[in-house]
C-alpha cells in the first residue's frame, strides 16, 4: 500500500501536533507515515503508536518528576527483591501491598528487621508503585523528618511544615531506631502522626522492636501514644533474615557482630495489647467495615 500524503495536510498535522505541545509524536511522525508507506503498519496502528509514543513520554516524565518529588533517589523494585534470600518474608503478601489497597485504607505498615535484610528496599519499591499509580509520596528518615520539624518549629513553621508532610498519600519514614530522637523531636513526630492519623498511609521501617521505642524517642508516655495510634489499622512485617549485604561474608564477621545482626523479638508493650497484637508475620490487626 502506498500512501501518497499531501504536502499541506502534513503540514497542518505537524502545526496541530506543535499546538498540542505533543512533541514526542511530532518527532515521531515521518518515520510513522514511512512505516505505513511501505506497508508495515496501517492507518490505524499507525494513530495509535504516535499516541503510545507520545503517552510513554509524558508518562515517563512524569514519574521521573515525582520520584524527585517524593524524594526517591535510589530506586528499588520489587522485582528487583530475591525473595529466596529473604524466606520470612511472605512473597505474595508483599506484592498484594503493591496493589495499593493500604494506602486507599490510610494503613500503617511497619517493617521491622535486622540491618541489611531489605526494609528500606521494600519501603522505597512500594513507595515506587504509588508514585507510577499516581499517589502523592515522601521518603525519608526519622531523623531526617524530625530535623525538619525542629527547624520548622524555630522558624515558626511548624503548621505548614506539618501540613506538607500530612499532605502526602503515603509517607515512608525510614530508619526508626537507629539513632536516638532528639529531645523535643518525639514531641513534633508525635503530631506529625496525630495529624496522618486515619488519614493517611505509612511505611515505618525499624531495626529495634515496639518495646524500645521509649529509649529511641527518650520518653516512654509518648513512645505509647505514638504506637497506639501508629499500631492501630495497622500491618506489621517481621523480617527474620540475615543481611543481603553480608551475604556471602559471614564467614569473615568476627561472632559478636554476627549475632548482633539477628534481631531480638519484638515484643509489645502490654499497655498497648488491647488493641490487638499484630499476628506474626503481618496481617491487619483492625479490618475495615
Ligand atoms: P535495611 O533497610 O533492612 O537495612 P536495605 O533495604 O537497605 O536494608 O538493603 C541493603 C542492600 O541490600 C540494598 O542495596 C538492597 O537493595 C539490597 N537488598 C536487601 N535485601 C535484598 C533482597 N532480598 N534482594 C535483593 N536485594 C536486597
Ligand atoms: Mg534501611
Amino acid at each position: 500500500m502506498t500512501i501518497h500524503t499531501n504536502p499541506s495536510l502534513l503540514d497542518s498535522i505537524k502545526k496541530s501536533l506543535v499546538a498540542l505541545k505533543m512533541a514526542r509524536a511530532l518527532e515521531v511522525l515521518d518515520a510513522t507515515l514511512r512505516r505505513i508507506e511501505q506497508g508495515e503498519i496501517d492507518a490505524i496502528e499507525a494513530l495509535d503508536q504516535l499516541l503510545l509514543e507520545e503517552v510513554t513520554l509524558r508518562e515517563t516524565r512524569r514519574i521521573k518528576a515525582a520520584l524527585m518529588l517524593a524524594r526517591l533517589t535510589a530506586i528499588k523494585t520489587l522485582a528487583g527483591f530475591d525473595f529466596a534470600f529473604q524466606p520470612s518474608l511472605d512473597k505474595s503478601r508483599i506484592l498484594a501491598l503493591a496493589e495499593l489497597k493500604f494506602i486507599e485504607r490510610a494503613e500503617v505498615l511497619h517493617l521491622l528487621g535486622p540491618p541489611g535484610t531489605g526494609k528500606s528496599h521494600l519501603a522505597c519499591a512500594l513507595a515506587v508503585e504509588a508514585v507510577k499509580a499516581g499517589r502523592s509520596v515522601y521518603f525519608s528518615t526519622l531523623a531526617d523528618i524530625v530535623a525538619s520539624l525542629v527547624k520548622a518549629e524555630r522558624e515558626g513553621q511548624l503548621r505548614e511544615r506539618i501540613r506538607f508532610l500530612a499532605r502526602a498519600a503515603l509517607l515512608v519514614v525510614d530508619e526508626i531506631g537507629y539513632l536516638p530522637v532528639t529531645p523535643g523531636g518525639g514531641n513534633l513526630f508525635f503530631q506529625l502522626v496525630n495529624a496522618r492519623y486515619e488519614r493517611g498511609a505509612m511505611i515505618l521501617t525499624s531495626n529495634r522492636g515496639f518495646a524500645e521505642w521509649g529509649e529511641i524517642f527518650g520518653d516512654p508516655v509518648l513512645a505509647t501514644a505514638l504506637l497506639d495510634q501508629l499500631l492501630h489499622h495497622a500491618v506489621v512485617f517481621q523480617i527474620e533474615g540475615s543481611s543481603y549485604r553480608l551475604r556471602g561474608h559471614a564467614d569473615l564477621l568476627p561472632e559478636h557482630i554476627r549475632t548482633k545482626a539477628n534481631i531480638r523479638p519484638v515484643p509489645i508493650p502490654p499497655t498497648l495489647r488491647r488493641r490487638g497484637r499484630p499476628p506474626k508475620h503481618g496481617g491487619v490487626d483492625h479490618p475495615h467495615g
